[in-house]
């Protein structure tokens, strides 16, 4: 099958590795057939960096998976998914971190987040089509997404944006070498009219 927007064949066998890890063969079974993605049940996705899956097929798997498993199992396993986004991302694309890499070495940490933020934030609003903002206080980096992706079209009472999560806390870690508390405010599962996120400039 032909994809010209989408996830990658290798992102996409490393996510589904994933959920036979934390759900089991049974799990994956279940998820590729709730989320309608049957087509690879016998056969997994091909080790390929083109596109295999619409991203739009993506976002209604991220709400099966919410659904599916319940939330308190789906939160590990959707911020792994980002923590593997990212590693793929860097593996993948060395135009935007290899060269960050090398930029930002002299720099100090915020000024790194504060660089890398920006160039990934561009990358991901080319790719999702979603527009992502970014703004500042003294004490945190605060980014928006308007018609968020990883929420999946979820209700719920809390953020369910584990993927973002992921992907960011793995992101500020591989420039800086520490942990931040990265967390979402606000989120379209819970109504909200966008999603919001902090990532403090102070490491934990
Ligand atoms: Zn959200």
């Amino acid at each position: 099958m032909m994809v010209e927007h989408g996830v990658p064949g290798s992102l996409l066998n490393i996510i589904f590795k994933s959920v036979e890890e934390y759900m089991g063969e049974k799990g994956l079974r279940m998820l590729l057939t709730q989320a309608k993605m049957t087509e690879f049940l016998e056969n997994p996705p091909p080790d390929v960096d083109t596109p295999v899956l619409e991203t739009e097929r993506l976002k209604n798997a991220i709400g099966v998976v919410i659904n599916l498993f319940g939330e308190k199992a789906a939160r590990p396993l959707l911020l792994r998914w980002g923590k593997l986004s990212f590693e793929y991302a860097i593996d993948k694309k060395p135009a935007l971190f290899g060269l960050a890499g090398f930029v930002t070495k002299f720099m100090g940490d915020e000024e790194k987040i504060r660089f890398i933020l920006k160039k990934s934030l561009k990358e991901a609003e080319n790719f999702y089509g979603a527009p992502h903002f970014l703004t500042e206080t003294p004490d945190s980096f605060n980014v928006e997404i308007k018609n968020c992706f990883y929420c999946g079209n979820v209700k719920s009472d809390q953020c369910v944006c584990w993927v973002t999560i992921g992907f960011w806390k793995s992101m500020l870690k591989w420039a800086t070498g520490k942990d931040y508390d990265v967390h979402e405010t606000e989120c379209m599962a819970m109504g909200a009219e966008s999603c919001k996120y902090v990532l403090p400039k102070k490491a934990i």
